[in-house]
């Protein structure tokens, strides 16, 4: 026992001598442990340490612009699956970009200065002078000479027919903690990585270029219901349900909270894009009560409450018309929903006079913007730089 305690003692000595060095610590070479006494406690296991706090930046200043939002698909990691001339190719072409055009364009719209901020913090609810709540924009600060954007990604669901053309399958939790993406390469082989998936390409951008997230905030994941939420099948069948499938369901269910957690604890929130990809000019009121309804005990009750509604179809309830407010669009905020998003040519916004909403639209980068509206996206990158026209079918493109 004696013999321990002085080998402590001389241990300490020798960490206090090498810690009072003038050559900074980082460099010293890890020290070799002593093999341990016979009265040493076993070693505690290593606790994963908490995500590093996001120090505020200095030198913000007050942004009075237009917040600028863009939105993506999951992008398409294997082209030769999507644009193989099957009846989805036109679709993919129309909604996606390929793995490539993404890295280009995330690369694009940090070097002209954006930097990522949160949906929801761009407006708040507050009481006007008549005592009534209205959203009303909040003071943006970007650090000087930045610009903030919004990044949303609709139908972070892995849908089947995603995963029969060339996408990621689903999020998975890697032994360091991360979220990797999981899938089969074109010859069935399977695939764990970090360089195929939208939302780890994203992570991992900010981890390389921390200043394109001074706040810590991702991106907004809009999601729907009726194949479960990011590749787990976690949607109910309407009581359909065998036991077999129930008990796949619970697995399922308990297999994407972590997931869920992590995306929360690292900057990412979520939206609704209904439970049924409901086209809400279309559909009834009936059925988009059923549909909400549905959405927040299937897929609310995983990913938490919302605020943010994003339209499918970019189709807005009550006649498409976004100066309405009409039943449909009532019921919607009397669901808690107060930001509206489409999509549009511009990232237009408008808070509503008559009720707690705003209504909003989101730039679309895909192969129809990359084909066909090069002007308009040039503050974040330019088409004739990113589109991988030997990549993508020969549908044409106008770059004048
Ligand atoms: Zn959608």
């Amino acid at each position: 026992m004696k013999h321990t305690v002085r080998l402590v003692a001389l241990l300490l000595a020798l960490l206090l001598v090498l810690g009072g060095c003038s050559k900074p610590m980082a460099q010293e070479p890890t020290p070799t442990p002593p093999p341990p006494a016979q009265e040493t406690a076993p070693p505690a296991p290593t606790p994963i340490p908490p995500p590093t706090p996001i120090p505020t930046p200095d030198n913000l200043v007050p942004y009075t612009g237009v917040v600028e939002h863009l939105f993506f698909h999951p992008v398409i990691c294997y082209p030769e699956l999507a644009f193989d001339g099957d009846h989805q190719e036109k679709g993919l072409d129309d909604w996606m970009v390929t793995l490539n055009e993404y890295n280009a364009i995330l690369q694009s719209v940090y070097d002209k200065g954006f930097v990522l901020i949160h949906m929801g913090d761009v407006w708040s609810e507050q009481l006007n002078a008549d005592g009534e709540l209205r959203m009303v924009r909040n003071e943006i600060l970007v650090p000087e000479g930045k610009k903030p954007l919004v990044i949303s990604y609709d139908d972070t669901n892995y849908y089947q027919y995603m995963l029969d053309n060339g996408f990621t399958h689903k999020l998975i939790i890697g032994d360091d903690g991360k979220l990797w993406s999981w899938g089969l390469d074109p010859q069935g082989n399977e695939v764990v990585s970090r360089d195929l998936d939208a939302i780890t390409i994203l992570d991992k951008f900010i981890e390389t270029n921390p200043d394109f997230s001074p706040f810590g905030a991702k991106g907004c994941l809009s999601v729907t219901g009726y194949m479960g939420i990011l590749g787990y099948r976690t949607q109910t069948d309407r009581g359909n349900e065998s036991a077999e499938f129930e008990a796949n369901r619970q697995r399922e269910i308990e297999a994407v909270k972590p997931i869920v957690q992590i995306l929360k604890d690292t900057g990412w929130t979520f939206g609704s894009h209904t439970w049924g990809h409901a086209n809400l000019e279309t559909a009834s009121l009936a059925r988009i009560q059923d549909d909400t309804q549905r959405w927040a005990d299937e897929v609310g009750s995983l990913v938490g409450e919302t605020n943010i509604l994003f339209y499918p179809h970019g189709a807005r309830p009550d006649g498409n018309d976004w100066t309405q407010t009409g039943p449909k669009f009532r019921y919607l905020h009397s669901m808690g929903f107060r930001i509206f998003a489409s999509v549009g040519i511009e990232s237009f916004s408008f808070i509503k006079k008559d009720i707690s909403a705003v209504i909003c639209d989101r730039l679309h980068p895909d192969g129809t913007t990359l084909r066909w509206h090069r002007n308009k996206y040039l503050q974040f990158y330019d088409a004739k730089d990113i589109m991988e026209v030997d990549v993508r079918p020969d549908y044409g493109y106008n770059w004048d």
